[in-house]
């Protein structure tokens, strides 16, 4: 395996370790594991471009090699990170068992950026994994979690997604392949219960103490640091979840290891949108109960957090009962955080400018009468802002919506406002486009087929969300309902 290549792939090239400054139970030394034969696939110039990475003196062959794994950038350092978590309620050691970090690129502006490479081979932490990811799944976290940067919601990114030439065993043999991801950090909730668990208190504030520097720098000087620490990733979560109730989003696998501290969303396995609006929607066969439906996901978050405060606890007070007493506090935070987030959200959505106490109301008997008639989520606020004829969508000419629309006309043309300035208002905060589920699984279908064109061109649309363009209809389309029953996402992998 030829680790150095003679001269760097690429230019811009600026890694750092600071995560290798942990405690050595943090992480492992890990090599990717070359593969056969990379081929690239995706390259997403303008994030490299925001990274400081120039590549276009480098041919694809080149490229393919180096976001395979198979050649390394100067001074990477690649490591596979420890972690825990609860994987629908159950604890158990996990960490990188199919992923190493390259190093933290230091961007032009200062800023640090984890770049993991996804699908690089086995690791300590594999189990009983092979280490890979298939094609399909790769191209799948590369086009959600773009369309999702283009949504304005926190995430991590896609930089690269290169073929192996391996072939990957899940029910089916498929292609393999690697991604490159790139995140604020990978440090989980899981992160801090793996070091709760089993590296003690001066390891958990180690890991405490280079979290807030990395990503809460103004909480160091509280009197509370770990207490201030927390509050911080409450907040992150809870605007992290409004933005996925906008836009529909289901992450499907909201486990504990799956929430990043820095509050991006991450880990894009079985994720869905909601198409006809209804809060118990679920689409990932391994969710038999519910428990990540995309209603329940504010009930996961605190739940989630509060494992993050039961790890914390002997950082929040050296006496054990006032650290409960604090910690417990801060949880239940969550939920006027999210309720203000989300009303935020839906009053944008809604065009409804200063807040009035009808509105709880408003809000709750919308989502009501999408759910009783079916009506398609993301098409509701477009027919709301007159971005859709009420021919082309006939469900909003029932009586029961069209009760619902003039309370919402009264309630919004008041405080001197028109119709069209409320409508324009509304245009940031409701996208002509998402990702729908039949379109991603179309174009995927035909990406690992050999035909990549029309993932190229959802791609394209998806990153665009905002974008009001008559040619843009057919993305706009919602699924037959049998396929909608049919469908569901696999974790596979
Ligand atoms: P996920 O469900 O993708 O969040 O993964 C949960 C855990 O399983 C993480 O520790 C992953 O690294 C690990 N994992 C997932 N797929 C594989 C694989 N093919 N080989 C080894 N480990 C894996
Ligand atoms: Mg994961």
């Amino acid at each position: 395996m030829e680790i150095m290549p003679k001269s760097p792939i690429g230019k811009g090239w600026n890694l750092r370790h600071t995560y290798t400054s942990l405690p050595e139970k943090f992480f492992a030394n890990q090599k990717p594991q070359s593969v056969a034969d990379p081929g690239m696939v995706l390259l997403n110039e303008p994030l490299a471009d925001s990274l400081g990475l120039d590549f276009e003196d480098s041919d694809e062959k080149q490229l393919a090699r180096l976001f395979a794994g198979n050649s390394l950038p100067p001074d990477s350092m690649a490591i596979a990170q420890a972690y825990a978590g609860h994987q629908f309620g159950n604890f158990t050691m996990l960490g990188d068992g199919r992923a190493v970090l390259l190093g933290e690129q230091e961007a032009p502006d200062e800023t640090l950026w984890d770049l993991q490479l996804k699908g690089s081979g086995r690791t300590p932490f594999s189990r009983r994994g092979d280490g890979r990811a298939t094609l399909k799944s790769m191209l799948r976290e590369f086009l959600i979690s773009e369309a999702m940067h283009g949504l304005g919601i926190p995430s991590t990114r896609s930089l690269a997604v290169v073929s192996t030439g391996e072939p990957v065993y899940r029910e089916r043999v498929q292609a393999g392949a690697v991604l490159t991801r790139v995140a604020k950090s990978h440090i989980r909730v899981g992160t801090f219960e793996y070091a709760a668990q089993y590296l003690g208190t001066e390891n958990l504030k180690a890991l405490m103490d280079y979290t807030i520097k990395r990503h809460y720098p103004h909480v160091a000087g509280d009197a509370f640091p770990a207490l201030a620490f927390f509050k911080e990733v409450v907040n992150q979560q809870a605007a992290l979840i409004a933005q996925w109730m906008r836009v529909g989003f289901i992450h499907g696998v909201m486990n504990t290891d799956n929430m990043s501290i820095a509050g991006e969303t991450i880990d894009y396995g079985p994720c869905a949108f909601v198409n006809a609006y209804h809060s118990e929607t679920v689409f990932s066969s391994i969710d038999t109960q519910g428990r990540y439906a995309f209603g329940n996901q504010p009930k996961v978050a605190l739940w989630n957090l509060s494992c993050l405060a039961s790890s914390l606890l002997p950082l929040i007070h050296e006496n054990k009962e006032t650290a409960i007493t604090l910690a417990k506090e801060a949880v239940y935070s969550f939920t006027d955080r999210y309720q203000e987030r989300y009303e935020q959200m839906m009053g944008e959505k809604l065009g409804l400018g200063a807040k009035r106490e009808t509105d709880r109301e408003l809000i709750s008997d919308l989502l009501d009468v999408l759910s009783e008639l079916k009506l398609d989520y993301t098409h509701a606020f477009l027919f709301l802002q007159g971005d859709f004829e009420s021919e082309e969508q006939s469900g909003f000419l029932h009586p029961k919506f069209q009760d619902w629309w003039m309370r919402w006309t009264k309630r919004v043309v008041t405080d001197g406002r028109s119709l069209e300035q409320v409508q324009q208002l509304m245009r940031p905060y409701n996208p002509q486009v998402i990702p729908r589920n039949h379109l991603v699984e179309e174009v995927l279908d035909q990406a690992v087929n050999g035909d990549i064109r029309p993932l190229y061109r959802l791609l394209e649309v998806v990153q665009n969300p905002y974008n009001l363009d008559r040619s843009l209809r057919p993305y706009q389309s919602v699924p037959a309902a049998e396929w909608e029953m049919g469908y569901q996402t696999f974790c596979g992998t």
